[in-house]
């Protein structure tokens, strides 16, 4: 009999893997998808839709059809129980589905309550619905401007995203000539600029002190968000920074079903796991991307998270995929990789310009790491957005 594998999530991870166990194992294996999304996403172009750069459209396609061409299935569902003794997973229309391998995509969503008033008074960028919704707010913004803050709060990972975001405000507000008169400021939970959540990078600090310090930015460094309340970011210390429009990054947790699963996940959702991908507790459950825990190998005076990012998630997901095609020929899983030793690749767009991000591991210690500024650095987050979104939509899950 085919041996079934299931995966839950449709996106980076799960799309990823879903159609490398299949390659692996030339097709001969059941694998279905399960996402409550019939879309991909590609999440890094979020930071351009609140201006009007891009909508939602040009960043998803359909996944269905890709799916079929490669021979995969698709439920159309959220998972919403999964029994790793009784090998089945519930889903939210009611069916039940049986497995021999199940791999965990189910990606992250917001921590909303990290800050009272984060969710009222707040935009942020992480969705698409929230980014949509932040591009309501940048047209009122421009109808009437003030002052704007952009912050990632304690516990956020998602310090790219953040940085992405603050350049090319910079950049929009020089393009509506607001440049002058609006004061931007940059509220992290990084114990210095360019920590990244990823320990910085040689250098990382005293480049984006420069970028700051061009653009007139001001920065308030290694700062807990107290409150969010309507038009003010109220800091730990009781500062109170006023804001006509203010995008807030949140930390990130695992998705909530999996929290009574408490075998397979950590306090925050994440499932815990070994260097084969496979969960710490059961051999024949997986989980890759930003579902699977990370354990954070420091301790800063605010917190600060890990940003799991595009590149680790997919090598993740291949390193599944080969491990599961090796337990479906009886062999044992034999690909290992821990996420701190998967490199680090990376853009950081600004506007017009960027910075590319590349070091030999994710976490330290490393041996080499190196950021190369310059406008090659937004052409190139211009093409790869194109690249990759071809390259997913036609499954060529194997090309780099
Ligand atoms: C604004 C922003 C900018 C970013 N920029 C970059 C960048 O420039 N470079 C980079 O490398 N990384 C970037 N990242 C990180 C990147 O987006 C993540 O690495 C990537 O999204 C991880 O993919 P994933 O599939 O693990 O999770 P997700 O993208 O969160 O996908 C989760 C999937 O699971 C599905 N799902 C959710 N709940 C269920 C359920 N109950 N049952 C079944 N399916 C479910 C969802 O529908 C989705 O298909 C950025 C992230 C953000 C938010």
């Amino acid at each position: 009999m085919r041996k079934k594998v299931l995966v839950l999530g449709t996106n980076f991870a799960g799309l990823t893997a879903a159609l490398a166990v299949r390659h692996e194992l030339h097709g001969d294996v059941d694998v279905t998808v399960v996402s409550p999304d019939r879309k991909f996403l590609f999440t890094p172009s979020l930071i351009w839709l609140p201006f009007g750069k891009r909508d939602r459209d040009d960043i998803t396609f359909d996944v269905v059809e890709t799916l079929e061409d490669h021979g995969v299935g698709f439920e159309h569902a959220a998972a919403t129980h999964v029994d790793p003794v009784a090998r089945r997973v519930t889903l939210d229309d009611g069916q039940v589905l049986g497995y021999d391998y199940l791999v965990i995509a189910t990606g992250y969503r917001n921590q909303t309550d990290v800050v009272p008033g984060f969710a009222e008074h707040a935009v942020t960028i992480t969705t698409l619905a929230e980014a949509e919704r932040t591009a309501v707010a940048w047209q009122k913004f421009l109808e009437n401007p003030g002052d704007v803050v952009v912050a990632a709060t304690q516990g956020a990972g998602c310090f790219g995203a953040a940085y992405e975001f603050l350049f090319n405000t910079s950049y929009q507000l020089r393009k509506a000539g607001l440049h002058k008169d609006v004061k931007l400021t940059y509220v992290t939970a990084e114990p210095f600029l360019g920590h990244f959540g990823i320990g910085g990078l040689p250098h990382g600090e005293s480049l984006l002190g420069m970028f700051l310090k061009k653009e007139g930015i001001g920065t308030r460094l290694a700062t807990p968000i107290d409150h969010v309340d309507d038009g003010a970011l109220v800091l730990g210390d009781g500062e109170v920074l006023p804001f006509a429009f203010g995008m807030v990054v949140p930390p990130f947790l695992g998705q909530e079903f999996l929290l009574a699963s408490t075998d397979l996940v950590d306090a925050k959702g994440y499932v815990k796991v070994r260097d084969t991908y496979q969960s710490e507790s059961y051999d024949d459950v997986y989980a890759v991307g930003v579902a699977a825990a990370v354990d954070v190998p420091w301790q800063t005076p605010t917190p600060v998270g890990i940003p799991k990012t595009g590149y680790p998630t997919e090598t993740q997901a291949h390193v599944a995929a080969r491990n599961i095609a090796a337990q479906v020929r009886g062999e044992e899983p034999g690909d290992h990789k821990e996420f701190g030793d998967i490199p680090a690749v990376c853009v950081m767009d600004a506007g017009n310009n960027g910075v590319i991000i590349l070091a030999d591991k994710m976490l330290p210690p490393r041996k080499h790491g190196i950021l190369i500024p310059g406008p090659q650095a937004h052409l190139m987050k211009l093409g790869f957005e194109k690249y990759f979104l071809w390259k997913m939509k036609h499954g060529h899950t194997q090309l780099p």
